[in-house]
């Protein structure tokens, strides 16, 4: 029941004042018992939002044609973790696994491992793979085994809490969840102030009020998964929205039924996310040393990997309506008016080269 966690929320800020934003996007998404992931059925045309690999089988096909690659660049190695971050439902690990059957000792290499945090999705996973395909589950990446690593993730990053800082004359203070006078949750500023060296530059000339936002969970996971590339080889591609550049603005959003609606309403009851500041996690793996794939759209990959030469074949002696469907997906995924510009790929490894990136 949303109620008990919306009480929980309260007597926590009674006790220890406002929460930062990224503690309340914790409790509200993480909560074991009450948290979004755990309770909600999320996903699809009846979820609260639909994400590519729910749109389309051939969004995970055409991961699948990359994953190949990708392993066969580091060398074909006979054992690899073939991991992915927050897998969903396990569509997409489901239609990149069947288009992987091209390449039989791929998939006798490679070890399936999924990180997933909510027990409820860990069951739709395991009914959508377990019957076909041996899958190890685990709740974070430092328990990735120690060996080469492909590793992907969807719609992962977005997820991951953020802190908000709001500016105020010279200073940028921390966004916070409080109680108005009514005791519902309202806004207010926390006690914590941003280091200035960490802004963006004009932070200066930025208007009182401006937001900026930054997600060290985001970047710890980054961080890690960049030292087990480059301690033991490999290679990660991050599909989601976002910016290429630092920057200011206010990216937090909660969406419902497939409309934006006010975070603080229902806590538990909708999905948090905010947008990916790619720049940022592109200077941590080129501090380790790792090789940053030039940025694409995910419309210029997926065409790259193939899309209209691998819809024509799915529509190939169906029917018109089908064959219409087919279309029609394709240009959700790829067109720059719906997904295709929006969503990013970011991918980096330990070889240079990675198919499909190219300056
Ligand atoms: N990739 C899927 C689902 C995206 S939703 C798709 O494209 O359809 C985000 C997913 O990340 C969910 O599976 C959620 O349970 C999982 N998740 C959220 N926080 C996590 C964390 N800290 N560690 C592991 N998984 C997490």
């Amino acid at each position: 029941m949303a109620g008990g966690l919306l009480n929980r929320i309260i007597r926590q800020i009674e006790m220890t004042g406002p929460l930062p934003l990224s503690e309340y996007m914790h409790w509200c998404m993480a909560d074991r018992k009450e948290g979004y992931y755990s309770s909600q059925s999320a996903f699809g045309a009846d979820g609260d939002f639909i994400t590519a690999p729910e749109i389309s089988q051939m969004f995970g096909e055409l991961i699948g044609v990359w994953a190949i690659k990708a392993w066969e660049k580091l060398g074909s190695p006979p054992q690899f973790n073939l991991v992915e971050l927050g897998p969903g439902r396990g569509t997409l690990m489901k239609d990149l696994l069947r288009a992987a059957k091209v390449s039989e000792s791929f998939l006798n290499a490679a070890q399936i491992t999924l990180v997933e945090t909510s027990e409820q999705l860990r069951t739709e996973q395991a009914a959508n793979l377990s019957s076909e395909y041996q899958i190890t589950w685990i709740d974070a990446i430092d328990d990735i085994s120690d060996a080469p690593t492909v590793i992907i993730a969807n719609e992962f990053l977005d997820v991951l809490p953020i802190h908000q800082y709001v500016k105020r004359g010279d200073s940028w203070h921390e966004n916070a969840v409080g109680t108005d006078e009514h005791g519902k949750l309202a806004w207010q500023l926390g006690t914590g102030l941003a280091d200035t060296a960490s802004l963006p530059d004009g932070h200066e000339k930025e208007p009182d009020g401006s937001v900026f936002e930054i997600s060290p969970a985001r970047e710890a996971v980054v961080e890690n998964i960049a030292q087990l590339v480059k301690n033991n080889k490999g290679a990660a591609l991050f599909i989601d929205y976002g910016h290429l550049e630092h920057g200011f603005g206010d990216t937090f959003q909660a969406m419902k039924s497939h409309k934006h609606v006010d975070p603080l309403n229902d806590p538990g009851l909708s999905d948090l996310t905010s947008h990916v500041d790619f720049s940022a996690l592109k200077n941590i793996i080129l501090n380790k040393g790792l090789n940053v794939q030039p940025f694409m759209t995910q419309g210029d990959f997926l065409l790259a990997q193939g899309l209209l030469e691998r819809a024509g074949v799915l529509g190939s002696g169906k029917s018109e309506a089908i064959q219409e469907q087919i279309t029609q997906e394709a240009e959700r995924l790829a067109m720059p008016d719906q997904m295709g510009e929006l969503f990013k790929v970011f991918a980096f490894s330990s070889c240079e080269e990675l198919w499909p990136f190219t300056d």
